[in-house]
């Protein structure tokens, strides 16, 4: 076999590093390059591998050498986190971003895709978001150390390509969620928060569920297999450092989103609005043609990505009830 056919990505024996594996997306990529057959899949987690850390970075790409990297490790969260930390968020994204589109440069990786965020567009772009209108306008305030961490990541790739005529590309996913999300009530998105307090609300038998802001502001939603197919996709088909949204078009108002939550969940109880929580952006709709053209689509619905999500959820709070007990018998 030679080196062109080890590093070509249609070889399934590409070595491929997945930074961010135990995260939402990271993961999602990389049961999908499992299932599609690939079997030289590199992975570190954050106790192996600080990603913030230079020398711990070129070292490790150093050694392994990677040929493909998908670049999903990142500090993320939802509105109130954004808000609450900006310091961290921009810290920390733009040092392992930095340290990993380097040591990409540095160790001849063949490609690189990069993840932005629809969050990342001006507050006030017109819609649905085509993706000439980055920095276009000023950025929502509520994340805006995220956005700036994000927009360097995009522009050090295009820098890079331009400069260094490397292959590194850009994704800008819409809202995700899916399996290994976060059900954090403080500081997850706001369809795993939904999930969390509408199954405890039924469970507990509570008359009401607190739903952030007025739940006018709509959302498009996009399950995180559905991401993976297509980020793989673009590393197969597309070479420009040019962005590419990723959504499914369509989107809905927290309002419904809750009410369709609580459906689903067979939750009977109300919905009542909180309105000193922040509503963030009012709108945030890809425009999604561009991706569309190159042969690619969602899969996955809401209804039933919503069902599939409530499983994940499931099985996380079996886990950790099952992690208590166990840490219970040690201790007794
Ligand atoms: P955003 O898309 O960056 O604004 O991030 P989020 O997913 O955190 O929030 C989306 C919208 O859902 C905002 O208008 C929030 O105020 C609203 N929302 C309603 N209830 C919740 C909740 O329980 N958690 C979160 N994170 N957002 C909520």
């Amino acid at each position: 076999m030679n080196k062109m056919e080890q590093t070509d990505l249609k070889n399934l024996e590409a070595k491929i590093y997945v930074a961010g594996h135990k995260g939402m997306v990271g993961s999602a990529i990389e049961r999908a390059l499992t299932n599609q057959g690939y079997t030289n899949i590199i992975k570190r987690t954050s106790k192996q591998l600080d990603l913030t850390d230079k020398l711990e970075v070129d070292h490790f790409f150093a050694t392994e050498k990677p040929d493909y990297v998908f670049l999903a490790a990142a500090k993320v969260g939802g509105i109130l986190a954004n808000n609450t930390y900006p310091a961290d968020f921009l810290f920390q994204n733009i040092n392992i971003q930095n340290n990993v589109i380097h040591a990409s440069l540095v160790n001849k990786v063949k490609k690189l895709l990069f993840l932005g965020s629809s969050c990342i567009y001006p507050k006030h772009a017109p819609q649905p978001i085509k993706e000439e209108y980055l920095l276009t306008g000023a950025l929502e305030a509520t994340n805006d150390a995220y956005a700036i961490a994000k927009i360097c990541g995009i522009k050090m790739c295009q820098a890079y390509a331009k400069q260094y005529s490397v292959n590194f590309i850009n994704a800008m996913p819409t809202n995700l969620y899916g399996k290994n999300d976060n059900y954090h009530l403080e500081h997850s998105h706001v369809l795993p928060a939904l999930i969390r307090k509408i199954h405890e609300a039924k469970d507990t038998g509570a008359a009401e569920v607190t739903v952030w802001g007025t739940g006018t502001p709509k959302r498009e939603f996009l399950y995180a297999d559905d991401l993976a197919e297509a980020c793989i996709h673009l590393m197969k088909v597309y070479n420009s450092s040019d962005i590419v949204n990723i959504g499914t078009g369509e989107d809905l108002t927290i309002n419904e989103l809750a009410t369709s939550i609580s459906k689903a969940l067979e939750y009977e109880g109300n919905l009542v609005f909180d309105v000193s929580k922040p509503d963030g952006t009012p709108r945030k709709l890809l425009d999604v043609s561009k991706i569309k053209n190159t042969g690619w689509e969602p899969k996955v619905g809401l209804d039933e990505g919503v069902l599939l999500a409530y499983q994940d959820y499931l099985q996380q709070i079996n886990y950790s009830k099952m992690a208590v007990g166990n840490e219970a018998l040690c201790v007794s």
